[in-house]
């Protein structure tokens, strides 16, 4: 307890999350991400996290050792009303406080209980002890209430594990409890998304402007991560002002920008579906899509935007030959002549779809994903991509690093981009380019 003195500031967490099931397949501890990101936010650092099984002396353990090297310490799980559930009682034995019913809660889970018709099972009594000093974190969605406890200078803080009882609670309990006491300003973030650079050109470019970045009273630190034809640059910057980092990133994005040009095609967190759908609204187009290799990924894609059917009406998949041929009108002589995986195919196809979506603009992928099918002169991961308008006919052959699942993230992303080159009547991306003279406008 900490008496009239003022509260210690907190700038390290440590996390434990509870759960037997987290220890194996396939459930993963995402509880864990959420808080940090929003700790981070704050500026306190996450030093250390762990999973424990619900076995109360290896629960103890953890806590206690966490409790010892660190100011904040967050457990996850193990409040619910079961057996395995020892949460409670793992703090209260490392603490040496006592729990107590409180008959608040108590009331509040019976009534829970009482409203959907039910009586309280007794084991849910549990959910009502708390350990000597606690303050209740109040659970709208659930049984379980959270709980905030200071020992000995420390903080921990309990919560429930289910994903949609935690996350509400862990954003009050930041702005009211922990905000106030973070002390180092609040964490700004940027992403920016690149296409058609691979990361150590991106890197290479980049990394003189970083060194720029880090110098002067608000320096923006940055981190860059990779996914399949996709570079982010995740910029921050910790600063008490909203305004102030505002201007700093928005700087740091237009060096970017500069260096980047047109592969540059997010500087707001926005994801490449989301760019290529502002601008087909913009123009008041529709989208076709004819997908082989792809399987519908790039309609997928396309259709998880909120909104997506003021520019999406009709897409296909089709992976046969008789189906490029019966659904897209794909010439059995052109399939014949030059194989299903050609510059003349995807051209086709995205004419086909085109014109059969009634849309403005068509898009045709065919590909070898693997990890069969390929031969000397198409080898796994070729993949064509045609993106055609009533103006404009781009054609490429790709050669994608192996593994089928890459091949069609590779295959998707890039065909996504290549619509949004189109849109924008610019170049397209150089990185992955493998047959020789291709890439021209035709
Ligand atoms: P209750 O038992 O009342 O539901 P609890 O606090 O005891 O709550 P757990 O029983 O540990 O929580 O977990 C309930 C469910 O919440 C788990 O089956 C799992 O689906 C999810 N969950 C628990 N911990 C995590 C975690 N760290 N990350 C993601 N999901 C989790």
């Amino acid at each position: 307890m900490t008496g009239a003195l003022r509260p210690p500031s907190l700038r390290w967490a440590e996390i434990v999350a509870v759960g037997s099931e987290l220890l194996v397949p396939p459930r993963l501890d995402t509880n864990s991400l959420f808080i940090t990101e929003r700790l981070n936010e704050y500026g306190i650092e996450v030093r250390a996290k762990a999973i424990v099984g619900d076995r109360r002396e290896d629960l103890e353990a953890v806590v206690r050792a966490a409790l010892a090297r660190t100011e904040l310490v967050v457990v996850c799980g193990g409040l619910g009303p079961t057996d395995d559930d020892l949460t409670r009682d793992a703090v209260s034995a490392v603490t040496g406080r006592t729990l107590r019913e409180q008959s608040g809660i108590l009331d509040g889970i019976r009534q829970r209980f009482a409203a959907r018709g039910a009586r309280m099972p007794e084991i849910n009594r549990r959910q009502a002890m708390v350990p000597e000093g606690a303050d209740v974190i109040p659970n709208g969605l659930g049984t379980a209430p959270g709980l905030w406890l200071e020992h000995e200078g420390r903080v921990l803080l309990l919560l429930p594990g289910p994903p949609a009882e935690l996350k509400p609670m862990v954003e009050r309990v930041v702005a009211e409890r922990l905000a106030p006491r973070a002390g180092g300003g609040r964490l700004h973030r940027r992403v920016l998304r690149i296409c058609g650079r691979t990361e150590s050109e991106v890197d290479e470019r980049a990394a003189p402007v970083y060194s720029r970045w880090v110098i002067g009273p608000l320096p923006v630190s940055t981190t860059v991560l990779t996914s399949p034809a996709q570079v982010e640059l995740h910029l921050s910057v910790r600063a008490a002002s909203a305004a102030e980092a505002h201007a700093r990133l928005e700087a740091a994005a237009a060096d970017m920008a500069c260096l980047f040009g047109a592969d540059l095609f997010s500087m707001d967190g926005r994801v490449l579906e989301e760019v290529v759908g502002q601008l087909l609204r913009d123009r008041g187009w529709h989208i076709g899509v004819a997908e082989s290799c792809t399987g519908g990924l790039i309609s997928g894609r396309l259709t998880e935007v909120p909104g997506s059917s003021d520019y999406v009406g009709f897409n296909a998949v089709c992976y046969s030959n008789q189906a490029k041929a019966s659904v897209l009108g794909v010439p059995p002589a052109l399939l014949a002549g030059h194989g299903a995986v050609s510059e003349p195919v995807a051209l086709a196809m995205a004419d086909g779809i085109r014109q059969r979506a009634a849309a403005e603009i068509g898009i045709g992928v065919t590909g070898i994903a693997g990890p069969a099918g390929g031969s000397d002169d198409k080898p796994l991961g070729t993949v064509v991509i045609g993106v055609t308008t009533a103006d404009v006919r781009v054609v490429r052959t790709y050669r994608f690093p192996a593994g089928r699942a890459r091949v069609r993230q590779f295959a998707a992303q890039i065909a996504l981009d290549l619509a949004r080159r189109v849109l924008l009547g610019v170049e397209a991306g150089r990185a992955f380019v493998f047959m020789p003279g291709t890439g021209v406008r035709r």
